[in-house]
């Protein structure tokens, strides 16, 4: 079996290397954060001395950091992976970065005769912790083969969506989708609320219909019962927003609507609920409305 290299060990990066220990896999690992490293190394890890010595021991090395300039400077940087990885190592970065990053840092390593991955995941940390993530998969499909028994450990489907950052594409339609989504169902269930029907009623009545979709069952009921922790944080999705900004406007392609979406959630990040789940945007709506939703 590969031995596999782990750089990033957060909320989505601990159990996803967990579950490739259950796995079976070796695995050395590195964060700035000791804490992670302590743990990861208790449940069986090698712990790295830096990110190049991680890179020198791995066959695999995935990444799970934060953006793209964490990417770049751990991949790219004076002390990156590319200092460090063998000819012919698969490098797969599993977070979600803005796709032109990905195609720059794809192009360096393969002049380096490394090969790379962009990987990024949809499910969040529960389904991180399952092992049952979406993985939307850019790169050469030799690569993406080879790949599919270490990222079937960490996920229940990865889809190869073509080249070297067109899994940051999906990713970026996919959080589109999410963040319009929980905009139209905070706008839907408060015009029910000011208008004096359930909330539940609403969401019961609705959600077998054309208007029932992932989002609606996972977020509506959080909303009702006022719980707003994160899942996904409202900092993060004002992140991903922001790349999908840029692509849009480096493509060519208008996007009306996460703009719209994006300004909410600056608002609401002034308003200091950037930490809260990306569901508290209905409390955009709320103040607007002068309005709660909850269960009748
Ligand atoms: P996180 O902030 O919890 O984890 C990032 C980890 O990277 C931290 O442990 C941090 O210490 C480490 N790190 C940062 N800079 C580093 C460096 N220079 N060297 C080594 N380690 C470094 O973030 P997360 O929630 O695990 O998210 C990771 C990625 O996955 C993000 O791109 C996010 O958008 C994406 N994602 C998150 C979720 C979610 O629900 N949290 C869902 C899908 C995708």
């Amino acid at each position: 079996m590969k031995k596999i290299g782990f750089i990033g060990l957060g909320i989505m990066g601990k159990p996803m290397s967990k579950n490739l220990l259950k796995a079976g896999y070796q695995l050395v690992v590195y964060d700035i954060n000791e804490q992670a490293v302590t743990e990861l190394v208790e449940a069986g890890a090698e712990k790295g001395d830096s990110i190049k010595d991680v890179a020198s021991k791995a066959e695999v090395i995935i990444t799970m950091l934060p953006n793209s300039p964490q990417v770049k400077e751990v991949v790219l940087g004076e002390d990156g992976v590319i200092h460090g990885a063998k000819q012919d190592a698969l490098v797969i970065d599993m977070s979600s970065i803005a796709p032109l990053v990905s195609r720059e840092v794809g192009e360096e390593l393969a002049a380096k005769g490394i090969r790379f991955l962009d990987a990024p995941v949809s499910g969040g940390q529960p389904k991180a912790v399952d092992g049952t993530l979406s993985i939307m998969v850019g790169g050469k499909e030799a690569d993406f083969e080879e790949s599919l028994p270490v990222l079937k450990c960490m996920g229940a489907s990865a889809v190869l969506c073509g080249d070297v950052g067109a899994g940051n594409v999906t990713k970026l339609a996919n959080q589109i989708i999410v963040a319009v989504n929980i905009a139209a169902m905070s706008e839907a269930l408060v015009l029910a609320t000011k208008a004096g029907v359930d909330p539940e009623s609403v969401y019961k009545a609705i959600r077998g219909g054309l208007a029932g979709s992932t989002v609606l069952d996972a977020k509506a009921p959080l909303v009702m019962d006022r719980k707003f922790d994160p899942g996904f944080r409202i900092n993060l999705h004002i992140k991903d927003l922001n790349n999908i900004m840029e692509t849009g406007h480096e493509v060519g392609a208008p996007l009306p609507l996460s703009a719209s979406v994006m300004e909410m959630m600056q608002a609401l990040k002034v308003d200091g609920h950037g930490d809260k789940d990306h569901g508290s945007l209905v409390l955009f709506y709320e103040k607007l409305a002068n309005a709660i939703v909850q269960k009748g």
